[in-house]
């Protein structure tokens, strides 16, 4: 049950129910919705749960990062005060700012995030606390690696700022630190120019996996833009077949970006339409898009960069039940055996998944627990059935195998033991932990789940 007794003002007593975007995992948890950093600290000293507070963005993560049942949950979305950017390109934003409100009043400017995951909607102190990546994580690392500093409200209440040379290891803690460091009220992004709110996009058909990777490869040479979808519903010699996108910038002109016209799904897709067979129907004519010569084409920056924000709750395709996505990343030595081993497991089950994706990554990111590494990305999505939790074990046995790692932003999943063997630097974020939380205040499912505060 969750803990209502000490609510703070600026809380509200009644529990809410939040659900991670795969809508597997769910919380009852008391929630203050503060609306400056003053309120933050008000929160922080009066939400006194036995099971912790955690800060929730937009709630695109997948699992249970940003959920904390029974206990608090501070919702930061009205922090959302964005100073007009300087000169130099750098953005000075409270965390609850999204990519789109960005988009909407930068993009004409010339200026973009440098780093965007796959919708706009998500926060940038979400973007922050999962160090997310894009489809140019080559070129431009991830989303920490353009953070200049942090204010973060430490879970006492004080706040403090923190950049690669003030208390550099706080800061490390804090990219990639799932909430667990405070809240972030305050940070300073370096923008990206642009010359045009458009790219050229040159996709081409691969027959197999291991067409598709040399292709990645080649891609991650030449263009700023890389990522694949794959058919993970075949088989045999077609298995990994898929679709490679590279993109640039285009040249000019800039536009504002386009208002956004997306659709709401009105219901929950009944379960069985979701099945082998409508999925591997999807994948065909998926495949079929392409020309088999391959084509080019001059495409919104934001249509590229965020097919999926189109259809507003998407989520809601998998029926009540939900999905589960399942995201690695397998080093670049061990990847073509990797990445292959993952794709047979994957086929052999039958589970089907319609919105299969590969990246190549580049180097790893400067948080304690940033998912990325040199190697390559693999994510899918599979409806949630009784059995998918079995081949999400065996997905994360194949994973360790290969030196690699699952991305705990879509993960909902993963032992304790084998987040232990993946993030080989937990021991120095547990350190800045016991440092700046000695009384564990700060508490998520994922953070009981992994046993990150154990010892
Ligand atoms: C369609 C889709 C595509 C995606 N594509 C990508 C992709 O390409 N690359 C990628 O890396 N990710 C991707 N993601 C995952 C998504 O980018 C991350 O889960 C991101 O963190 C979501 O941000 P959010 O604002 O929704 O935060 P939430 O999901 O609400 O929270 C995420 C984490 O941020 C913490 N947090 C939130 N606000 C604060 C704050 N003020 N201070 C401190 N911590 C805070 C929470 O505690 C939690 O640990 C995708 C998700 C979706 C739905």
């Amino acid at each position: 049950m969750p803990d209502l007794e000490s609510a703070g003002p600026s809380a509200d007593v009644s529990p809410q129910r939040l659900t991670g975007w795969g809508r597997t995992r769910h919380a009852t948890t008391t929630v203050a919705e503060p609306s400056d950093e003053r309120d933050v600290a008000t929160s922080l000293a009066t939400m006194r749960s036995a099971r912790g507070i955690i800060p929730f963005g937009a709630g695109r993560s997948y699992g249970d990062v940003a959920l904390n049942d029974g206990g608090a949950t501070l919702i930061a979305t009205d922090l959302d005060a964005m100073a007009p950017v300087d000169e130099d390109g750098c953005l000075v934003c409270g965390p609850g700012v999204t990519f789109r409100q960005v988009l909407e009043k930068e993009l004409h400017r010339g200026w973009i995030m440098p780093v965007s995951p796959g919708t706009a909607f998500a926060t940038v102190g979400g973007a922050i606390a999962n160090d997310v990546h894009g489809k140019n994580h080559d070129r431009a690392g991830s989303f920490g690696d353009h953070v200049r500093w942090i204010r973060l409200a430490l879970p006492d209440g004080r706040i403090v700022r923190t950049s690669p040379v003030e208390d550099p290891d706080l800061f490390d803690a804090t990219i990639g630190g799932l909430g667990l460091t405070g809240i972030i009220v305050e940070a300073a992004i370096g923008l990206k120019r642009v010359a045009s709110s458009h790219v050229t996009l040159r996709e081409d058909r691969a027959g197999d996996i291991e067409a598709l990777m040399d292709g990645l490869r080649r891609g991650r040479e030449t263009s700023s833009y890389t990522v694949a979808w794959i058919d993970a519903v075949a088989r045999g010699k077609s298995l990994g077949r898929g679709i490679l996108q590279a993109a640039e910038p285009a040249d000019g002109p800039l536009e504002p970006a386009p208002p956004l016209r997306a659709r709401r799904l009105p219901f929950d897709l009944p379960a069985l339409a979701l099945n082998p067979l409508s999925i591997g129907a999807f994948n065909q004519l998926y495949f079929r898009r392409v020309p088999a010569a391959g084509r080019d084409s001059r495409v919104p920056l934001t249509t590229f960069l965020y097919p999926l924000d189109a259809l507003l709750d998407w989520n809601r395709m998998y029926g009540r039940r939900g999905f589960y996505q399942f995201q690695c990343v397998i080093p670049e030595a061990q990847a073509d055996l990797g990445i292959r081993q993952l794709l047979e497991a994957i086929a052999a089950d039958g589970s089907g998944s319609f919105l299969a994706v590969l990246k190549t990554l580049g180097r790893s990111g400067r948080g304690h627990l940033s998912f990325p590494m040199p190697g390559f990305t693999l994510a899918l999505d599979f409806p949630a059935r009784n059995r998918t939790p079995d081949l999400m074990s065996r997905l994360e046995r194949l994973t360790l195998d290969h030196g690699g790692r699952i991305y705990l932003a879509k993960d909902a999943c993963l032992s304790p033991g084998g987040f232990d063997r993946m993030y080989p630097r937990l021991g120095e974020f547990r350190r800045v932990l016991d440092r700046i939380d000695p009384e564990r205040r700060m508490a998520s499912d994922l953070s009981r789940r992994l046993q990150i505060r154990a010892r």
